[in-house]
């Protein structure tokens, strides 16, 4: 989708990040047999994909490997729910950037399967329900990509994008197209509010390149492929991780373990929440980068109706609401799945609010936007299935971003080890691909590495 286009115009698809050779090995080398066992325990903490690739890799190089999943099956949020008949992926849906990708390679051998999505077949209505023409749509969108270098070119560390931009252009602040543009691409890119966005680092990230592949028989798909021979401790949420003496020692609701070393998975939202105890407390420089780096709410919707009453060709449709954030973006699922669907999404502070909302209350409101562009007379939703990231106990957050008054710099330290017996993986440690499942996946072969190296 959208996502990861909208931004990057100067970088525009080239990672100026090359992967390393040894993580590009390690991807290889997960092929192979498992080495002999070399007498060595870890203990990984989630079984999200950053936690599954780590494991993989660790257990070919001869570690005995235990993962402790605090939910009922693997893949945190690679998650799908198929309770329509059709997969609904409540975390990711797309690899963005295909080419050079390691999900792309990984999406085949799990036997994934993709649609190439089309970004430009895409249609965008404002608050009236007309469609706005392209020759607009494209003025504006060039004066979004200036407007985003303006802001960090402006922008100074304590400030958020939001004050910034405000600051800048003081009409656009108000304008629909513009909020439906900034939290659209935006928020839905850094996963943010943008008044809690850096407004220097909210895009100092990297893209692989090519149109994005969306996964359509469900993104657990390739989970489940990963977890495929190791030993996984489902349904145990860890409460305590003690590394003060030789060995860590790690308690769950339901067990104690012990091993040479522990690999922390976990998302930015559960460690800002505390929900793990850590013995000695983790030192002062985790502790700020923790509390310094943000993750907001990304929400999705699927609804599925009787019958087709959008334009089937189109791959999305927009809506400029004058609430920033509220579902004003649609996707078509039609197009990849056997079903009359349609996804939608709230972002950032709207993306909580919808959090406190009854099923009723969401539908509602979608149907009265729906309704804007395409009449009275559309059939209602026969079901809708949701998520709520924010308070979502296993993530606490959608993904993780660079908030003002601190610096991208962190997400380095997110990724640094303790003690040489704490290790930290997940999407927010790996800084130039963070917020994503590659990232992610990247996150756990350099720890893995790291571990192996010792
Ligand atoms: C709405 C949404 C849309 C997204 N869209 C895309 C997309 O289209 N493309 C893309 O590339 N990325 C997307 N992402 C981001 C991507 O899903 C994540 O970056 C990636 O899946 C994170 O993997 P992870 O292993 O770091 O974390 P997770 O997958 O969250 O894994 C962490 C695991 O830790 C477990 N856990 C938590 N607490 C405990 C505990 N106390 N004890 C034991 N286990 C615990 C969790 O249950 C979870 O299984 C999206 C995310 C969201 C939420």
């Amino acid at each position: 989708m959208l996502r990861r286009k909208f931004l990057k115009k100067t970088l525009s698809g080239v990672p100026a990040v090359l992967l390393s050779s040894t993580l590009l090995a390690a991807c290889d080398e997960s092929e192979g047999p498992d080495k002999a066992p070399n007498g060595k325990s870890v203990l990984v903490i989630g079984a999200g994909i950053a936690g599954l690739a780590a494991a993989v890799q660790l257990k070919k190089e001869g570690f005995q490997v235990t993962v402790i999943e605090a939910q009922e099956k693997v893949g945190g949020r690679l998650r799908t729910d198929r309770s329509l008949g059709v997969p609904f992926d409540e975390g990711a849906s797309w690899i963005h950037g295909p080419k050079g990708n390691p999900i792309t390679d990984l999406a085949e051998k799990a036997k994934a399967k993709t649609f190439l999505t089309d970004d430009d077949s895409l249609l965008v209505y404002d608050g009236k329900g007309k469609a706005i023409s392209d020759s607009v749509l494209d003025r504006e969108y060039a004066a979004y990509e200036d407007a985003l270098e303006a802001v960090t070119a402006k922008g100074t560390q304590n400030q958020s994008f939001e004050a910034v931009f405000n600051g800048l252009y003081p009409d656009r602040t108000k304008d629909a197209l513009w909020k439906y543009m900034l939290s659209a691409y935006l928020e839905f890119d850094t996963g943010s509010d943008i008044s809690e966005l850096s407004s220097t680092d909210f895009d100092d990230d990297e893209l692989f390149k090519g149109e994005d592949l969306i996964i359509t028989n469900g993104y657990d798909t390739i989970a489940e492929y990963l977890a495929k021979g190791l030993t996984v401790k489902l349904n145990e949420r860890v409460n305590t991780i003690d590394y003060s003496g030789a060995k860590v020692k790690v308690s769950s609701n339901k067990g104690n373990y012990e091993a040479d070393y522990c690999l922390i998975t976990v998302p930015l939202g559960v460690l800002k929440k505390e929900v793990i105890n850590f013995n000695p407390t983790l030192p002062n420089n985790k502790r700020q980068a923790i509390a310094g780096t943000k993750m907001s709410a990304v929400n999705k919707f699927l609804l599925t109706f009787p019958s087709v009453f959008w334009d089937n060709n189109l791959q999305y449709v927009g809506f400029t609401p004058e609430t920033k954030g509220k579902f004003n973006y649609f996707m078509n699922c039609k197009k990849f799945m056997p079903a009359n669907a349609l996804m939608t999404f709230a972002f950032g502070n709207y993306g909580k609010l919808t959090e406190t909302m009854s099923d009723a209350a969401v539908i509602a409101e979608i149907m009265a936007q729906l309704k804007t562009i395409y009449g009275n007379n559309i059939p209602n939703p026969q079901a809708m299935l949701r998520t709520k990231w924010s308070s979502n106990p296993n993530a606490y957050g959608s993904y993780s971003f660079p908030t003002n008054g601190r610096r991208s710099a962190d997400f380095d330290v997110l990724a640094q080890a303790v003690n040489n017996k704490l290790f930290f993986a997940g999407e927010h440690t790996q800084r130039e691909y963070r917020g994503t499942v590659h990232g992610a996946y990247l996150s756990g072969l350099r720890e893995a590495d790291k571990i192996a190296d010792l």
